[in-house]
């Protein structure tokens, strides 16, 4: 009995490309990304994660996403690591991409156009709704892109955008449910509102 259908094999066996996973905060951007690569996994593909050093919400050594579906990673400081520990890999996965400095869309490149399957997760937007880090780019190179999205909390339409919560005007804060909501584009307006008023 064959474990994978044809076409199965044709999205594991593919190489040479770039995908990049997008979306608001809690859209399932990580857990697609582990799907993926655990798939490329079952096919025998050489595969390994990289996230920035700097996201260190849960563990240090794996990427975890918000529903604790693990899969083991690799800290580095900036983009040009993930070239020097690329050797001989199949299929490279990069989370939490948007930390990453803008030679992550160089060396993205480089692996692609070296036979490795690149597969990327990040957030397409700040608190702000400003596309974020090194992602518009990566988009705009890629061979596919996939836009997830979470559910706003406030109305139950498909959420677009990460609201913060709290009063911090940092761009990077790392958190979680209890820093950023998701929200729908109109629920999203209307807490602007809301906000000016206070
Ligand atoms: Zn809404």
């Amino acid at each position: 009995m064959a474990i994978f259908s044809e076409d199965n094999i044709q999205e594991t066996r593919r190489r040479g490309r770039i995908e990049v996973i997008c979306g608001s905060m809690f859209s399932g951007k990580t857990e697609e990304l582990i799907r993926r690569l655990k798939r490329a996994n079952f096919a025998k593909q050489k595969v390994e994660i990289f996230k920035p050093a700097l996201d260190t919400r849960y563990s240090d050594e794996e990427v975890v996403s918000h529903d604790h579906n693990a899969i083991q990673s690799t800290p580095v400081d900036s983009s040009a690591s993930i070239l020097l520990f690329s050797s001989n890999i199949d299929v490279v996965g990069i989370d939490e991409a948007q930390f990453f400095d803008d030679g992550l869309v160089d060396i993205c490149n480089q692996l692609a156009d070296n036979g490795v399957r690149v597969i990327i997760a990040g957030l397409d937007m700040d608190f702000k709704r400003i596309p974020f880090g090194p992602i518009p780019a990566l988009c705009a190179i890629a061979d596919e892109v996939t836009k997830v999205h979470a559910i706003c909390v406030k109305c139950g339409n498909l959420a677009y955008a990460s609201h913060r919560i709290t009063k911090s005007e940092k761009r990077v804060l790392l958190g979680e449910k209890d820093t950023y909501e998701p929200l729908c584009r109109r629920c999203f307006m209307k807490s602007l509102e809301e906000e000016e008023k206070i």
